[in-house]
């Protein structure tokens, strides 16, 4: 009898039944590799009142849905979910499970990998097959791209952001096997999520923002993240960080972007007193115009953005702020940047054009 190869497994993420962008995204991605494999998409799909949500997972490339349709499983439960999660791919043995890296995936994926007792590489931004069909799990590390291996346990499995991969276009004429999920009643309930309640984001949000501001480790304090802050307002951009910003506490972790963080795609993105490291960069690949404001001219930054402005931002920000200020109030023609300078700022505009390539972040 011909072996059937194991199948690709995406655990599908929904909000008051609303399945989640990302799903369909590594839906589409699960159907390449599962083509390439020779194998199946099957989707695991938990929440209450989804009937009539699997027809779109169909149509973005699955081939099965497995459904947990209960009350029970309105709201994500780490336990219930986990153990529902774990029966079925001890059951089914998938090859590869994907997960979303929301702030549900990233508690569900450990937990699931744990139970399995398999590995679990957090926030890729590829996933590509090796010569022997094993997932090469792409991250950055050590200044580029590594890609991390699971040869011998299974399934092998991923968390991957939003915006990583595209949103494919549904092809309304799929359909596909619904297979309802027993969901027992003696589940685990040590952890109860009782109700979830919805805090409204300050400002722009940053994946929608046309113009994007990060701040990064050169804000040096509080003082120098505020003006930054200052600078996102007054342009109307949406505020965004690198990792230190976070760990300093001037900003949550929330408006961090990057490989661990959120990816944006705005038409400018202005990146203040940051290095340009490809976990952050990684979030910013979809950006249109890149700018870069460090006081350091040989920053790896410089490498990757359109313009790079070489000087302290305590010093340029508030000239910036003033200048746009006064561009706003009284409509000034031409571009802001070319017109700065001052007592306070010598700040050297350089035309640099000499960004990468998406494929080499
Ligand atoms: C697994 C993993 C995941 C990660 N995920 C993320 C992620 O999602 N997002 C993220 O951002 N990071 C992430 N990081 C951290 C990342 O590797 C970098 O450490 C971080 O992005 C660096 O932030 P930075 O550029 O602000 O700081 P630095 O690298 O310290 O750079 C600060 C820059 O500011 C400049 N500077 C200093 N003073 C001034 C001044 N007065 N005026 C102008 N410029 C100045 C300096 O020249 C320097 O270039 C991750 C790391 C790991 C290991």
């Amino acid at each position: 009898m011909e072996n059937t190869p194991s199948p690709v497994w995406v655990i599908a993420e929904q909000i008051d039944c609303r399945i989640l962008a990302v799903s369909f995204q590594l839906i589409s991605q699960a159907r390449k590799l599962a083509d390439e494999l020779g194998t199946s998409v099957e989707v695991v799909l938990l929440g209450d009142q989804l009937d009539g949500q699997t027809q779109p997972l169909f149509a973005a490339g699955a081939d099965r849905v497995y459904l947990g349709n209960a009350p029970d499983l309105a709201f994500y439960q780490p336990e219930v979910y986990t153990e529902i999660i774990v029966s079925l791919a001890q059951e089914q043995q998938p090859e590869i499970v994907l997960i979303s890296s929301t702030a549900v995936g990233r508690e569900l994926a450990p937990l699931v990998a744990a139970r399995l007792g398999t590995g679990l590489t957090a926030h890729c931004i590829d996933l590509v097959l090796d010569e022997n069909k094993t997932l090469e799990q792409r991250v950055p590390a050590y200044g580029g791209l590594i890609s991390i291996v699971c040869p011998e346990k299974r399934p092998q499995m991923a968390t991957v952001a939003k915006g990583v991969f595209p949103t494919p276009a549904l092809d309304d004429g799929r359909t596909g096997e619904v297979v309802p999920l027993e969901v027992p009643t003696d589940l685990p309930r040590r952890i109860q999520t009782l109700e979830i309640v919805r805090e409204e984001p300050e400002g722009v949000p940053l994946e929608s923002a046309p113009i994007v501001v990060a701040a990064g480790a050169g804000a040096g304090d509080l003082e120098g993240w505020r003006q930054i802050a200052e600078l996102a307002k007054v342009l109307n951009a949406a505020l965004g960080c690198t990792r230190p910003a976070v760990d300093e506490g001037w900003a949550g972790l929330e408006t961090m972007i990057g490989q661990s963080g959120k990816m944006v795609s705005p038409e400018l993105y202005i990146g203040v007193g940051l290095s340009g490291e490809l976990q952050h960069t990684a979030g910013i690949a979809e950006a249109q115009i890149m700018v870069a404001i460090n006081n350091d001219p040989k920053s790896p930054v410089f490498e990757q953005v359109d313009y790079g402005i070489v000087d302290d931002c305590r010093q340029f920000v508030p000239v910036l702020i003033d200048k746009i200020k006064e561009y706003q109030e009284n409509k000034l023609g031409g571009g802001v940047f070319l017109h700065i300078g001052g007592p306070a700022s010598l700040a050297s505009v350089v035309h640099q054009r000499k960004r990468k390539n998406d494929n080499e972040l």
